[in-house]
C-alpha cells in the first residue's frame, strides 16, 4: 500500500489547496476520489488509524449493516459494482470493512489521507477566501474549500455515570470497539443501551458470556432482519442490470426497495393488516413494518396498528409476562426512534443467562468497584458494555471548533440548533461544505445513497466555480431560514416529533430540541438540489476574487 504523498502540501508557504476533506468513511472516501478525479489538489484528515468511519470504529460482536448488501454499497462505479461479491444478505461489519480496503486499494486513496489526524480548529480567511485547518498531528493547512465528512454517527455520546473511574473490571463502548477485542467467555457482562448497538450485540454477547445483565432506559421496537447467505436467484435478478436497480431506489423516499401495499393502514381490514404485518415481519428486509402502508408515520391509528402487531409479537415470543411487558414499548410511536433490525432479540430474554433491569423501575444509581448499583441491589460485574449511542449529526461538526466570517464559532452560530440551508452549508461559513449536514436526508435514508447525492453536488458546484472563475460560495440568513422552516414543517406532518429520541437531539443533556434530518425523502430533496444549482444557485452567493457581493445583495429567497 502506498504511503501518504503529499504531507506538507497546503502548508503555510506553499500552495493553498483546493479541498481539504474531514473524514475518511464512506463520505471521505468518495470525496477524495471524486475531486480528485475532477482535478482538484486535495488532502483527507481521518483521526482514526484506517478507513472506513463507522465500520472502523463499531467493531462490537453482532455489528451488521440493516439495508441489504447489494444496496449498502457504492453506485457511483459499475465496474466495481459488479466485481465485490457480497457473501450475506446483510452485511457483517467486518465484510464492509473488507469492502472499504478494496474500494481503498482499487482507487489508490490511500496517498491523499492523512490517518491520526483529527481536525482540531478550521478557521476562515475572509480577505485571501481560504480556511486554514489545524490537526491534532500539529499539521496546519490551507485550502480554498473545506468539505466536512465527519459522519453523523460518530462522536460517542460516553458514559457519565458517577463511579465509572473506579470501576475494577474493563468497560467498553460499542461505538469505539476495541481493535484487540473483548473476551467476554465465562465474564458477568452488563449491557447499557437498547438502541440498534445493544439489540444487535445482545444476542451474541448472550452466547459468550457466563451472564447477561441488560440495562434498559427506554424498551424499542425492533424486527427480525432475516439474515440468510445472499439468494443467487435475487442477486442474479439484480446483476443483471445492477445500475438500473440503483436507479429505481433512487425514486423510492429513502434510496432502497420499497414495499407499499397500501395508502392507508385502513385501506385492508384488520385480518389483511395483520396478514400484511405477518409477511413482511418473516420476510426482513429494508423499510419493515412501518413502511408497507403510505399513513403509518402520520397517522398515530395506522401507527398504532403496526406498533400492536409487534408487542403482540414480543408477548408470543418472550416466555415471562413480566418481561415481556418491560420490553414493549408504549408510549411512542414505532419508528419513530430509529426501527431495530434484530436476529434473536426478544427471545433472547429467555435464557437463563439473561436478565432484564428496567431503568424505569430501578436506575442505575451508580457504578461501584465491584458492579453497579440500582435503589434495589448492587450487581457484580466482569465487564459494563456501553451501547448509549452518539452525539448525532451536530457533535462531528461542532467539536471541530470551525470558525467563520468575523471569527463566528459554529457553535455560536448554532446555540439554539443547526441552521443550514439544504444541510450543505451555514451562513457565515463560506467555502465549508457539509456532507450528510443537518437538514438533509442524511440518516433517515440509505446513508451511502445520501452521501453520493452530496459529493457528486458539491463537486459539480466546484466544478462550475471554476469554470466561471468563483473563488467563494455562501448562503445567508434568509435562504437557510426558509430551508430551516421546510425541515421543521415536513418533520411536524409526521409524527417523529412525538418521541425522544436522538433524531431530536434528546440523547443529549443541553443539546437544542430540532429534528435533524429533512424527512421529505430521497427523490424530492435531490431534485431540489438540482433545480436550485440549474437555476443558478437559488439561496447561494457565488463571486469572483474581490468581487464578493455586497452583503445586502445577497439576501436572495430560496427556490
Ligand atoms: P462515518 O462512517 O462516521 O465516517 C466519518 C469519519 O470521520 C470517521 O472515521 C471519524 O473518525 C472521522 N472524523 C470525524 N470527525 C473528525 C475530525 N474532526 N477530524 C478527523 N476525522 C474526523 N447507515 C445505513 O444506511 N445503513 C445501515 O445499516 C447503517 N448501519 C450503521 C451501523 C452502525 C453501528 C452505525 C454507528 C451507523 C450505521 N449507519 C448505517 C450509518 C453510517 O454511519 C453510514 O451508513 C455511513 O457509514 C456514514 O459514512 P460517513 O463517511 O458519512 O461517516
Ligand atoms: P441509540 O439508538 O441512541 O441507543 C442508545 C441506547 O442507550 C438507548 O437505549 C438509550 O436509552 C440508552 N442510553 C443512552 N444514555 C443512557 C444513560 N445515560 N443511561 C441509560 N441508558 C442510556 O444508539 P445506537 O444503538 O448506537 O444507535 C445509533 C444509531 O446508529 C441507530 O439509530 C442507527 O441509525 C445506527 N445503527 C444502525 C445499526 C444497524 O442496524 N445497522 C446498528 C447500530 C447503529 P433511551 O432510548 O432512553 O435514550
Amino acid at each position: 500500500m502506498e504511503p501518504s504523498n503529499n504531507t506538507g502540501a497546503g502548508a503555510q508557504g506553499s500552495a493553498p489547496l483546493d479541498v481539504v476533506i474531514v473524514g475518511a468513511g464512506f463520505a471521505g472516501l468518495y470525496a477524495v476520489h471524486k475531486y480528485r478525479g475532477l482535478g482538484f489538489s486535495l488532502r483527507a484528515f481521518e483521526a482514526a488509524p484506517e478507513p472506513g468511519g463507522t465500520w472502523w470504529w463499531n467493531g462490537y460482536p453482532g455489528a451488521r449493516c440493516d439495508v441489504e448488501s447489494l444496496d449498502y454499497c457504492y453506485g457511483f462505479d459499475e465496474g466495481l459494482m459488479n466485481e465485490w461479491k457480497w457473501s450475506e444478505r446483510f452485511a457483517t461489519q467486518p465484510e464492509i470493512l473488507r469492502y472499504v480496503e478494496h474500494v481503498v486499494e482499487r482507487f489508490d486513496l490511500r496517498r491523499d489521507i492523512t490517518f491520526n489526524a483529527r481536525v482540531t480548529s478550521a478557521v476562515w480567511d475572509d480577505a485571501a477566501n481560504l480556511w486554514t485547518v489545524g490537526t491534532s498531528n500539529g499539521e496546519r493547512v490551507r485550502t480554498r474549500f473545506l468539505v466536512t465528512a465527519a459522519g453523523c454517527l460518530s462522536l460517542p455520546n460516553t458514559p457519565n455515570f458517577p463511579g465509572l473511574s473506579g470501576f475494577k473490571g474493563k468497560w467498553c463502548q460499542t461505538s469505539a470497539w476495541p481493535k484487540e477485542g473483548v473476551d467476554l467467555r465465562g465474564k458477568r457482562v452488563a449491557v447499557i443501551g437498547t438502541g440498534s448497538s445493544g439489540i444487535q450485540a445482545i444476542p451474541v454477547i448472550a452466547e459468550q458470556a457466563a451472564h447477561l445483565t441488560v440495562f434498559q432506559r427506554t424498551p424499542q421496537f425492533t424486527l427480525p432482519q432475516v439474515n440468510r447467505p445472499i439468494d443467487p436467484e435475487y442477486e442474479a435478478k439484480v446483476r443483471a442490470d445492477y445500475m438500473a436497480h440503483r436507479q429505481r431506489n433512487l425514486k423510492n423516499p429513502a434510496g432502497t426497495p420499497r414495499l407499499l401495499i397500501a395508502d392507508s393502514a385502513f385501506d385492508l381490514t384488520e385480518e389483511e393488516r395483520n396478514a400484511a404485518y405477518e409477511k413482511k415481519w418473516r420476510s426482513g428486509g429494508a423499510g419493515g413494518i412501518s413502511a408497507i402502508f403510505g399513513d403509518c408515520m402520520k397517522n398515530l391509528a395506522a401507527n398504532d396498528t403496526a406498533a400492536e402487531f409487534v408487542r403482540a409479537k414480543i408477548r408470543e415470543i418472550v416466555q415471562d409476562p413480566d418481561v415481556a411487558e418491560a420490553l414493549s414499548p408504549r408510549d411512542y410511536p414505532i419508528a419513530t426512534k430509529r426501527i431495530c433490525i434484530d436476529t434473536d432479540y426478544y427471545a433472547t430474554f429467555n435464557r437463563p443467562n439473561v436478565r432484564l433491569v428496567d431503568m424505569r423501575v430501578t436506575p442505575i444509581e451508580q457504578i461501584t468497584p465491584e458492579g453497579i448499583k440500582t435503589p434495589a441491589e448492587e450487581i457484580p460485574f466482569d465487564v459494563i458494555v456501553f451501547a448509549t449511542g452518539f452525539d448525532a449529526v451536530t457533535g462531528p461538526l461542532l467539536a471541530m471548533n470551525i470558525q467563520g466570517v468575523g471569527g463566528r464559532t459554529l457553535k455560536e452560530a448554532w446555540a439554539d440548533g443547526p441552521h443550514t440551508y439544504l444541510g450543505l452549508m451555514v451562513a457565515g461559513f463560506p467555502n465549508l461544505l457539509t456532507v450528510t449536514g443537518p437538514g438533509s436526508p442524511s440518516i433517515l435514508i440509505n446513508v451511502i445513497v445520501a452521501i453520493e447525492q452530496h459529493v457528486n453536488w458539491i463537486g459539480d458546484t466546484m466544478v462550475h466555480m471554476r469554470e466561471h472563475g468563483l473563488s467563494r460560495i455562501e448562503t445567508d440568513e434568509a435562504a437557510q431560514e426558509a430551508w430551516g422552516e421546510e425541515v421543521r414543517d415536513v418533520a411536524n406532518q409526521t409524527l417523529f416529533p412525538l418521541a425522544k429520541s436522538w433524531y431530536n437531539g434528546d440523547n443529549i443533556e443541553g443539546k437544542p430540541r430540532v429534528f435533524l434530518a429533512y424527512v421529505g425523502g430521497y427523490p424530492t430533496y435531490a431534485e431540489r438540489c438540482e433545480k436550485i444549482a440549474k437555476d443558478g444557485y437559488t439561496g447561494f452567493h457565488l463571486s469572483a476574487p474581490g468581487h464578493a457581493p455586497a452583503r445586502e445583495a445577497r439576501r436572495t429567497e430560496p427556490a
